[in-house]
């Protein structure tokens, strides 16, 4: 999400005639910044006292946008005064205005991060994407579930969606333009609504039926929302990958309570079952925290043991992270942090091995992969399956945007090795 804003500021930026650079010479700095984890957040700073000592010498603009500028606000001047605007998450559209304002008025300052209180998330059509093949498209943002440990609800407002129309217009326009694979972005796509009452399911049937879409993915689904209909649509549909991103953050479901996650461990698996009852073969991908507070050495078993029973083809996991204004923060003590650097290390081991059997499976096989990138040794091709697994191989850059098929010849706990393959 934070990637495609940044996206439409360079857009909107361009469109006014600034054109966007990235090297140390540049007029406008914007950090467009991420709070989920306290991590992120210290980096921010870290960036911003590297040019403190630039701008005695030359002038520059210094924007802090996103999370971290919602989140903290005025606070950001106060401890890093030479910024010049600070703009709120539902505020990131004003930057054109904001940087010819500041332009004209140098030694001014902007803070905008007001909670706009529109019922639609702002139609933005100026959008730098350098690459054509795979296109992201905003189907709603902000998030009422309140997990205790999250801190979206404050930095992204409350729910919104687009109007469906709007959605289907801005897939077809990329279609157009030679788009292969379509990415449905929400907090939580599961609450998507449009206001004449279409729901996600339906709006995930819609853009199914367009014409030339060879790819649809959509991210996230909160899993007490996921359901059979929507396993069905997927199912019936051969242009929605079959890769569900469904992340339950603990086993436990005295853990999962504390985190007002709103299922439990049993109710979770169920779903794990649905998928798997297809006969389809599915990609499932979750996110794990660990050392989330009062986590036993019993609870944390039940994560590891719920990874063993689900076998993930990918995780993305953390350490438990305390975030300000949240109901976790407020109630619980943090963990040892060696305990939870302990435990995240612990598991990641633990999935390598699950990754290592499940990858091991899959030599032999025939995937169609969607070809992304050169790899990131430099010396082969990178692409992606439909379930999500990250294929590298030997070819020509030219089948970047492509769809080719490769069979699995080798891999490793992250990737698989393939060869292209024709009958
Ligand atoms: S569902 Fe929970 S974890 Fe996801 S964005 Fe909303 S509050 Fe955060």
């Amino acid at each position: 999400m934070n990637v495609l804003d940044s996206e439409k500021m360079a857009g909107i930026l361009e469109s006014r005639g600034f054109l966007s650079s990235s090297g140390d010479d540049a007029d406008i700095f914007i950090f467009n910044t991420c709070s989920v984890r306290e991590k992120a957040e210290e980096k921010l700073f870290s960036y911003l006292g590297r040019l403190k000592k630039k701008k005695k010498n030359r002038k520059f603009l210094i924007g802090v946008c996103g999370c971290v500028a919602q989140v903290e606000g005025e606070r950001i001047f106060k401890r890093a005064p030479y910024v010049d605007f600070v703009l709120g998450t539902r505020r990131f559209f004003k930057i054109g205005d904001v940087v010819r304002y500041l332009i004209e008025n140098y030694g001014e300052k902007i803070l905008d991060v007001e909670m706009d209180g529109s019922p639609y998330p702002p139609e933005i059509k100026e959008i730098k994407r350098n690459e054509k093949f795979r296109e992201y498209v905003l189907i709603m943002e902000g998030c009422n579930n309140f997990c205790s440990y999250c801190i979206v609800p404050f930095t992204r407002g409350r729910e919104r969606s687009r109007k469906l129309e709007n959605v289907l217009g801005e897939v077809k326009r990329y279609i157009k333009d030679g788009a292969v694979e379509i990415n449905l972005l929400g907090q939580n796509v599961n609450s998507y609504r449009d206001p004449d009452g279409y729901d996600f399911v339906d709006l995930l049937s819609e853009v199914s039926k367009i014409e030339g879409l060879k790819r649809i993915r959509f991210t996230t689904s909160h899993p007490k929302d996921f359901n059979e209909e929507l396993l069905s649509v997927m199912v019936a549909n051969k242009n929605i990958c079959k890769h569900i991103h469904l992340p339950p953050q603990s086993g436990s479901n005295k853990i999962l309570k504390l985190m007002n996650r709103k299922y439990t461990r049993e109710e979770y698996l169920e779903k794990i079952d649905m998928i798997k009852s297809t006969g389809i073969e599915f990609g499932i991908s979750g996110d794990f925290i660990v050392g989330f507070p009062t986590e036993s050495r019993e609870d944390y078993e039940k994560t590891l043991s719920l990874l063993e029973e689900v076998k993930y083809s990918s995780i993305f996991s953390f350490k438990y992270s305390p975030r300000p204004n949240t109901l976790a923060w407020r109630k619980f003590q943090d963990m040892d942090e060696k305990i939870k650097l302990e435990r995240l290390m612990n598991l990641q081991d633990f999935q390598k091995k699950i990754q290592l059997e499940l990858n091991k499976s899959k030599v032999g096989k025939v995937y169609e992969v969607l070809v992304e990138s050169i790899s990131k040794k430099g010396d082969t091709l990178m692409g992606r399956t439909e379930q999500n697994y990250i294929v590298n191989f030997s070819g020509d850059r030219d089948l970047i945007g492509n769809i080719v098929k490769v069979k699995i010849t080798d891999f490793s706990a992250q990737t698989l090795k393939g060869e292209l393959f024709s009958m």
